[in-house]
This record gives structure tokens, C-alpha cells and sequence, in this order.
């Protein structure tokens, strides 16, 4: 891959033969940043109209269609975040988002309009400081969530820096990152990066993002093995996407593939109500039947939990059983502390 750059224009999508009409899709980067790393475009199969890579990466005018139920907040973020860069929903946990900028940028972000050179960009120290001190003047959080953005983007120093700042507070039992690194930028996972994440002597997990089974190249296995050698617990994390993912058989291979590279399949996730993604949603009752139809067909080792974040920022919610509650295929989900909102949200 020596030589290839970054592309983050549609001029470098254009010249690189991903798109065929530029002009129809500045007004989508103007709207969402653009990102495709070169271990991404190496996975672009430029003869297929309906490339689940490129359909993952490479901006689409679908994008510039908003619907009503679609939000710029879709789970509700803003309105938990007692600091900048904070979110405490649930009591034990929290996520730290500490950068707004990842090495690629997913068409069906959940918080793209939070992420990108545009987005809310980097905590200044003064706000991690009050951030980490947050943390530290709340004794019931138990875990430190790292996400953003894609964490991994910082360098090793400021990993570092960040990872023996936590390893201070004593009621800080697990640091877990959220991160797309290990498959779009395999090449950054070096031991510097290793030492860093472990640095604080604290149990550290890694939620590994990939979608489709083709992501599993050499190299992100490579990058995964040595994740694990190194001393890091993986889980994956993964986003049901029609087009890209959205049969049994896809989605099978995918989750066969993060236990063979031992990454604990963890989360399947309903696509958020983001703007301009309503391309990539499915049902709900298509999505069960989907994760009902791995059951039986692979091992148990390798059975997701089928989450929706409730918008509204009420939490996740298993909806593997989740009931349809009326004729026009409106389900009733439960969060945590037991109550009841319809969805999609009415
Ligand atoms: C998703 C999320 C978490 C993590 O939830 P788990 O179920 O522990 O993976 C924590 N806090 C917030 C605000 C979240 O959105
Ligand atoms: S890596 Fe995560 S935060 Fe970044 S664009 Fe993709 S889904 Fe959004």
C-alpha cells in the first residue's frame, strides 16, 4: 500500500475512479466529512455497483434525503453530558469522548454530525482536565468508556498520558476503547500504541468495528493478534446494514470471523435515526429474523446481542424478543429502568 494517501475529497474519489459524478456529491461532503483510508480502498471493488465496502465509505446522494423521524442527535448524547466530552446514562459507566475525528468516515455514522474536521473536534486540556476530574469526583463509575470519534487516532504519547491519568482513580476498574483502527488503519497498531493502551495497569477491553467479513484482511488480523498478544480483552461491535450485511449468510461469516481472530462477538446494532441514512435501515422485524436465523447455524460463541439505542438517550435495549406492539409495525421497546417508548419513535 506504499504511496497511497488518505482520500478526504471528492476530487481524490474522483481521481481515484470511486465516483463518476463529483459535482452531484460535493453537496454531501460539504454536509458530512469524508474519509477512506488506504487499506479501505485497497478493499473497494470498483466493478460492482453494489459493493459492500464502497457502500460503507464512499458518499452517495441517498445522503441528502432526510426523513421526519431522523435526528441530529440520535441517542440522545447531549442530553446526558454533565461536561464537555462526558456522557453518564447509565450509573457505573461513562464515555469519554476525547476526539471528533476518525481515519474513516462511515456513511451511516450515528454521530456524524458530531464527528470531522467540522464536528466538535478535540478536548483542549483544560476540558479533559475537568473531564478526568468529573470522573474521578464519581465514585459509582466503575468504567471508562473511550469513544468519540475513533480514540485511536491519538498518538501513543497521548494514549499514554491519558491511560496513567485514569490508572489514578481507584474506583476505575476497566478502560474500553471503541475503534475502527484495527481494520482501516491495521498499520497503526504497533507496540507503541500496545504499551500505550496498557498502560494503566487496569483491565482493558477493545470493541473492534467491522461490518462485513471481507474487512478481515491480513493485515487487521495481524493488527487483532497483536492487540491480543499484547494483553488487550476484544469484543466486537458491529452495525446491521442493509445492503452491506443484511443476510444470514453475511452476517454468519462475520461473526465467525471476529471469534477465529478471538474477539467476543458483543453488539449487533439497529442503525440509528441519523440524518440521510435511511438507505441502510431495515426493520426491525427483519433485523430479528436475521439474528434468530444465526441460532443453530453457528456456535454459540459466535451469537451477538441485537441492540437499539433508544432515541431519546434512554439507553440500549435488547430487542431480540422485543414485541410488535400494534398493526402498523410500531415495536414497544424496554430500557433499563423499565420504561416504554415506541419505535420507530412516534
Ligand atoms: C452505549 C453506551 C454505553 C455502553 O453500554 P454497554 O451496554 O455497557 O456497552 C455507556 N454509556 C453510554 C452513554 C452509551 O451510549
Ligand atoms: S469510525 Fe465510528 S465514529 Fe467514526 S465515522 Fe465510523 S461509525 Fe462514526
Amino acid at each position: 500500500m506504499g504511496g497511497i494517501l488518505s482520500m478526504k475529497t471528492v476530487k481524490d474519489l474522483v481521481q481515484a475512479g470511486l465516483v463518476n459524478d463529483g459535482a452531484g456529491l460535493e453537496a454531501v461532503a460539504q454536509k458530512y466529512a469524508v474519509g477512506i483510508t488506504p487499506a479501505v480502498v485497497a478493499l473497494i471493488d470498483r466493478d460492482d455497483p453494489n459493493d459492500p465496502m464502497a457502500r460503507q465509505f464512499v458518499p452517495s446522494a441517498a445522503e441528502l434525503v432526510q426523513m421526519p423521524d431522523e435526528r441530529v442527535d440520535p441517542i440522545g448524547d447531549l442530553t446526558h453530558s454533565p461536561v464537555e466530552g462526558i456522557v453518564h446514562r447509565y450509573p457505573d459507566r461513562v464515555l469519554l469522548k476525547a476526539v471528533h475525528v476518525c481515519p474513516v468516515y462511515c456513511r451511516f455514522c450515528f454521530r456524524r454530525e458530531m464527528v470531522g474536521p467540522q464536528g466538535l473536534g478535540t478536548l483542549t486540556p483544560g476540558q479533559m482536565d475537568a473531564a478526568v476530574d468529573y470522573i474521578a469526583s464519581h465514585s459509582e463509575i466503575w468504567e471508562v468508556i473511550l469513544t468519540g470519534g475513533d480514540p485511536l487516532v491519538l498518538s501513543p504519547r497521548r494514549l499514554r498520558d491519558m491511560m496513567v491519568r485514569l490508572a489514578g482513580i481507584e474506583h476505575i476498574k476497566i478502560v474500553r476503547f471503541h475503534t475502527r483502527v484495527p481494520v482501516v488503519e491495521p498499520e497503526r497498531v504497533d507496540a507503541a500504541m500496545i504499551d500505550a493502551l496498557t498502560a494503566s495497569g487496569k483491565t482493558t477491553y477493545l470493541a473492534v468495528h467491522a461490518n462485513h467479513p471481507r474487512e478481515f484482511t491480513p493485515e487487521a488480523r495481524a493488527a487483532m493478534a497483536r492487540m491480543h498478544a499484547g494483553g488487550l480483552a476484544l469484543i466486537s461491535q458491529s452495525v446491521l446494514l442493509k445492503g452491506v450485511n443484511d443476510d444470514v449468510e453475511t452476517l454468519a461469516a462475520l461473526m465467525q470471523r471476529f471469534v477465529e481472530n478471538r474477539v467476543q462477538p458483543y453488539y449487533l446494532h439497529h442503525p440509528d435515526l441519523a440524518p440521510g441514512t435511511s438507505h441502510f435501515r431495515v426493520s426491525i422485524a427483519d433485523g430479528q429474523a436475521l439474528v434468530a436465523g444465526l441460532r443453530g447455524r453457528i456456535s454459540g460463541l459466535c451469537q451477538p446481542t441485537y441492540v437499539l439505542d433508544i432515541p431519546g438517550g434512554h439507553g440500549k435495549a435488547d430487542i431480540r424478543t422485543a414485541a410488535i406492539s400494534g398493526g402498523d409495525g410500531c415495536f414497544t421497546v424496554r430500557d433499563w429502568q423499565g420504561g416504554e417508548h415506541a419505535y420507530p419513535p412516534k
